[in-house]
């Protein structure tokens, strides 16, 4: 059985915990893996390797720190399929959606070549007579990124790339789901050139995490993941006198206006729902439909949804592949049998195909779903679209404002006066028109607003910059024998 170890100081490291996790192919229910998962030890060893090649790191000039994020990105676009096959491999994910995912990475990292631009300070001249002020921006030193199985490339390449553009050193603790495409990602970083030390992995589940949120050499903590985690992660982290941004789950939702183009909005909707098995914190996974269209929009969405095709990811014909593990897939399936006897209506039922080896589930519609029913109060996270029928803009509107997330929603209309009120009313952090995901394109940041987000900073792009950096400013006077004199009054700007 193949053993997917920790990477520290640019090579492997087999685990010495004794304690290892199962890695499945989700296609067929086979266990095909396993990973070691790091003692509280173990993570001090990787953290003790960071910080030792941060000093170095830091000291190393911001053009050959941008030199290697280059040959990254040439990497990185060179083995394109190598590392869609790995994610299709661990994640289940179908290939086109997998390259999907590795294309916006590497626009995270193209964006953090070009990081030097944003690490220039201010400078005022003459603040007081011959002193001059100026600001300057330093790395953290140690940071690390916690990531979820659903984006396995893209969201550590959210962190890392501007974290050590920023000059810090990176520690990566994946999900114990799908942990190899970390590993590859690290050995295109040695290969592209990046000393040892400045990006390490380390496998792990919730010892590895806590070890990360106490451990005094680590400054700053990236976290992406469920609400509940990521609270968790937030409190414990801050509580530790740490910096930490991070992200939680999502319910998102599509509000369909009469004047819209329907077929427009049923593709969209089909595609955002299903896409990646619904497991994507952008998924559309609540249609508000107003009543006087409704009918019409859910009978376009059905009868869109038998021609997806789902099956294994290594099949190219594949449009969706299966969920992550048995245990979400039943969880997910679950949600659907519940609806029904929570007085919706199920209008098209994925769940027979819950019964195979493999986790796949086909996709389900619910409709008539209304706020106190569980699927529609807690993030299903799989193939599971719920339409709510609203009167009109202002019940939609309170609908998606009353949610206790904040993540992305999406307005679909011709007005676009109503379209400009809808993104200056609503309470969301990610907003779409006419764009079912609206994922942040990378030199804007990513993240959420309410139960979506725990801190102040969004992820990637210049809040990264800002996340991963501190400010200093410095007060400077060259000695001129004209001007000085002892003066113990309190320093004045003359
Ligand atoms: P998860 O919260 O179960 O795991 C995320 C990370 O936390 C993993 O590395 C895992 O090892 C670790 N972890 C899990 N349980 C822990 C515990 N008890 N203590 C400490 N650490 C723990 O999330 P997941 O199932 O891997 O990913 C799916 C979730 O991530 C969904 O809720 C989805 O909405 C969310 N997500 C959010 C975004 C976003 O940008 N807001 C993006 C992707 C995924």
């Amino acid at each position: 059985m193949q053993r997917i170890n920790h990477w520290v100081g640019n090579r492997t490291v087999p685990g010495t915990s004794g304690r290892t996790g199962k890695v499945f192919n989700p296609a067929t229910g086979e266990q095909q893996a396993e990973v070691d998962l790091a003692s509280s030890a173990e993570v001090d060893a990787v953290v003790a390797a960071s910080k030792a090649a941060a000093t170095a790191w830091r000291s190393t000039n911001m053009s050959r720190r941008a030199e290697v994020m280059f040959r990254m990105r040439e990497l990185l676009d060179a083995n394109r399929k190598e590392l869609a096959a790995i994610l299709t491999l661990e994640h289940g994910k179908v290939t086109s959606d997998a390259l999907g995912e590795i294309a916006r990475g590497i626009e995270n990292v193209e964006f953090a070549c070009g990081v030097p631009a944003l690490l220039k300070g201010g400078y005022s001249e003459q603040a007081s007579t011959g002193v001059d002020v100026y600001s300057i921006r330093q790395p953290l030193g140690v940071v690390a990124g916690i990531t979820p199985f659903n984006f396995p490339a893209m969201v550590p390449m959210w962190m890392f790339a501007n974290a050590i553009m920023c000059g810090n050193a990176f520690v990566l603790k994946p999900s114990e789901k799908d942990p190899s495409a970390s590993m590859f990602i690290a050995d295109l970083l040695r290969q592209a050139g990046l000393p040892d030390g400045v990006f390490n992995v380390v496998h792990g589940d919730k010892e590895a995490v806590d070890r990360i949120l106490s451990h005094p050499d680590i400054a700053a903590v990236s976290f992406v993941g469920s609400t509940p985690i990521a609270k968790y992660v937030y409190e414990t982290g801050t509580r530790n006198g740490k910096r930490v941004q991070a992200l939680g789950g999502a319910k998102n939702h599509m509000l369909v206006l009469p004047d819209a183009d329907l077929d427009m909005a049923a593709d969209a909707a089909v595609s955002a729902a299903y896409g990646s098995a619904g497991e994507r914190c952008m998924a559309v996974s609540v249609v508000l439909a107003v009543e006087s269209i409704a009918d019409r929009l859910v009978g376009k969405i059905a009868e869109r949804i038998p021609n997806i095709k789902v099956g294994p990811g290594s099949d190219p014909s594949s449009e969706m592949g299966p969920l992550i593990s048995r245990e979400h897939r039943d969880k997910v399936a679950g949600y659907v049998t519940g609806a029904a006897a929570e007085g919706a209506k199920v209008v098209v039922d994925g769940t027979p195909r819950a019964a195979g080896e493999g986790y796949f589930l086909d996709p389900s519609l619910i409709d008539g779903v209304k706020p106190g029913m569980r699927c529609y109060d807690e993030e299903i996270f799989g193939p599971v679209l719920s339409v709510m029928r609203v009167s009109g803009y202002d019940e939609g509107l309170r609908t998606i404002n009353d949610n206790q997330f904040g993540n992305g929603t999406a307005i679909f209309t011709r007005d676009g006066g109503v379209a400009r009120q809808f993104q200056f009313d609503v309470n969301v952090g990610m907003v779409g028109v006419n764009v079912p995901i609206p994922v942040p394109v990378s030199y804007y940041s990513f993240g959420g607003w309410k139960a979506s987000l725990f801190g102040d900073q969004h992820m990637y792009g210049p809040e990264g910059v800002t996340f991963y950096t501190r400010t200093k400013v410095v007060t400077s006077r060259w000695p001129d024998p004209r001007t000085s004199s002892v003066d113990l009054g309190f320093p004045q700007n003359r």
